[in-house]
Formats: structure tokens, C-alpha cells, sequence
């Protein structure tokens, strides 16, 4: 993750996620100076939304009825851990494990800011504690582990507490034999500012889930836009199915640094999940609004 992308995550208010490139496309000359600021247009705050799909100017409303779906081009915009598991977890049901893991500081880690002060900055403009929820719900009246990483809260990167909170809510799952389900929206994957702590995540994490399959326990990973780096190299690889939102973008290394890496030009839709439907790594692509019920679905399906 680089710092680049860490400054910009936290100094972004608005719930959207960086553009998504269309499958291969190259951005247009000028485009990049058209993303500068722009002129207020008197349009009163927090109503409309600029969709990163196809560009048009949305009322929020419209699309929050339609789960944060632009209703022009069905785009799938941003949507925080909460609102997550209140769309997938049957009204009520959900009850957080956990939630009192807060993120230390062990390496005095400072970028442009102290980490300590990032994180207490976080917190407050998420609401979150970490980048990380996890409890228990019901999905149409079937219990469940649920897990929902948080792109807004330090770009969804993985320290101690996201996988400390995703190891613990994998034990739980293995302990009351309760189906799996970890959505993840992580462009950031493993968090640096806690260094060889933050990395060791992914061996731990994974290492529960292995666990967690010996006892034949179901897991579900859900990804969505965006799911990279050690996040997508580690346990968001691993379900037994893997289900993704349409044109979320999924890889480990972003496509400018692979293409700057080993000088050859990229497949067209690289890095989408549509691509990686084609070559085998997600089994299904679902579209927000039939998650809950492909879920439920398949949970049936593998007997519970
Ligand atoms: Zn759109």
C-alpha cells in the first residue's frame, strides 16, 4: 500500500471509491486534469452523487433504495461495514463480537502523521475502530458468522486488530459449526504502519480458516470493489466459494505497478471480476441485490 493512497483514503470525506477503470481502457488525455477541483455548482450538499461507473450525477436517494447500485449503469458504490451488515443480516439480528479491539500503536510509526493520531482520526470519521466488523446475524433465518472489512477506514488494510477480529470470528465459527461469511473490501491489504505485525496477519487468518475447513465448516468469501493485496492474497482467496460483485476491482498488485513491473501490456478487463469469473478464481458474480438470497442459497445447498 503506498502512502499515496493512505493520505488520499483519509482525507477523502465522501463515500466513493477511486474511479474504477473500464476493462483496459487507458485513461483519455485531460481526463486526469478534469478529476481537479471543481467549481460548487450550488447543488445542496449530500444529495447527488457523481457515479464512478458512468460518470453521471445520481440522486443518492435513488441509488441507496437501489443498495448503493447506480440506477443508470449498475455500478456498485461503496457501502461501509454497518450498512453491509444491514443489508445482508435479516433486520435486527446482528450482534457485534469483539468490538472492543482497538489498534495499538508498537512500532511509533509516523508517515505524514503520527499512526497514533491517523487512527484516532479514523475513528472518528468512520465511526469504526478498526477497518474490521464481525459478530453474528441471521440470513433469512440462518445462523451465521459475518465478517465485513471497511475500504474507508485506512484504505480496509489489515493490521493487527483486523486479523485478530477475523481469526477470532473464524474460531467462533469452527466452535458452534455456524456457515462463514466474510465480505471484504480492502484496497489497501496488509496495513504497513504496523509492520512485520500487520503481515504475519495473513498467515494467522488463514491458518484459522484451515482449521475452521477440517472441521467442514462452509465459508463464503464475498468480494467486492476493492478487494487487493495481502487482503486478496490471503483469506479472500480462501472460501469455498468465492462470489464477487460485477466489475469489482480484485487483484494483489495494482495494474500500473504490474505493467511498470514486467513492461507488458495487460489483458483487456484485467483485474475485474469478470476476468477472473473467465479464468477460475470467483466462482459467481452477484449482483448486490441477490447476495442475501444466493447466500442463503448456498448455505442450503452445501447442508447447512
Ligand atoms: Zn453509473
Amino acid at each position: 500500500m503506498s502512502m499515496e493512497r493512505t493520505r488520499q483514503a483519509s482525507a477523502t470525506e465522501t463515500a466513493v471509491q477511486p474511479p474504477l477503470q473500464p476493462a483496459g481502457a487507458k485513461p483519455a488525455a485531460g481526463e486526469h486534469a478534469a478529476r481537479g477541483p471543481r467549481p460548487k455548482r450550488g447543488v445542496p450538499e449530500g444529495l447527488w452523487q457523481k457515479c464512478d461507473g458512468c460518470g453521471a450525477t445520481i440522486y443518492r436517494k435513488e441509488a441507496e433504495e437501489l443498495l448503493n447500485v447506480c440506477p443508470q449503469c449498475g455500478f456498485h458504490w461503496y457501502v461501509s461495514a454497518a450498512k453491509r451488515m444491514e443489508q445482508l443480516l435479516d433486520a435486527g439480528t446482528f450482534e457485534e463480537w469483539d468490538g472492543d479491539l482497538k489498534p495499538a500503536d508498537p512500532l511509533g510509526f509516523r508517515d505524514k502523521k503520527p499512526y497514533a493520531d491517523r487512527i484516532v482520526a479514523e475513528q472518528k470519521r468512520t465511526g469504526l475502530k478498526d477497518a474490521a466488523l464481525t459478530g453474528t446475524g441471521m440470513i433469512r433465518a440462518r445462523r451465521v458468522a459475518c465478517g465485513v472489512t471497511d475500504s474507508s477506514f485506512i484504505m480496509g488494510s489489515m493490521g493487527s486488530v483486523v486479523g485478530e477480529r477475523l481469526t477470532r470470528l473464524v474460531e467462533r465459527a469452527t466452535a458452534g459449526r455456524l456457515p462463514l461469511i466474510i465480505i471484504s473490501a480492502s484496497g489497501g491489504g496488509a496495513r504497513m504502519h504496523e509492520g512485520i505485525l500487520s503481515l504475519m496477519q495473513m498467515a494467522k487468518v488463514s491458518a484459522a480458516l484451515a482449521r475452521y475447513s477440517q472441521a467442514g465448516g462452509l465459508f463464503i468469501s464475498v468480494l467486492t470493489n476493492p478487494t487487493m493485496g495481502g487482503v486478496a492474497a490471503s483469506f479472500a482467496s480462501l472460501g469455498d466459494l468465492c462470489f464477487a460483485e460485477p466489475r469489482a476491482l480484485i487483484g494483489f498488485a495494482g495494474p500500473r505497478t504490474i505493467k511498470a513491473t514486467i513492461r507488458v501490456e495487460l489483458p483487456k478487463g484485467f483485474q475485474t471480476s469478470e476476468f477472473l469469473l473467465e479464468h477460475g478464481f470467483v466462482d459467481r458474480i452477484v449482483p448486490r441485490k441477490d447476495l442475501k438470497s444466493e447466500i442463503a442459497r448456498a448455505i442450503d445447498y452445501c447442508g447447512g
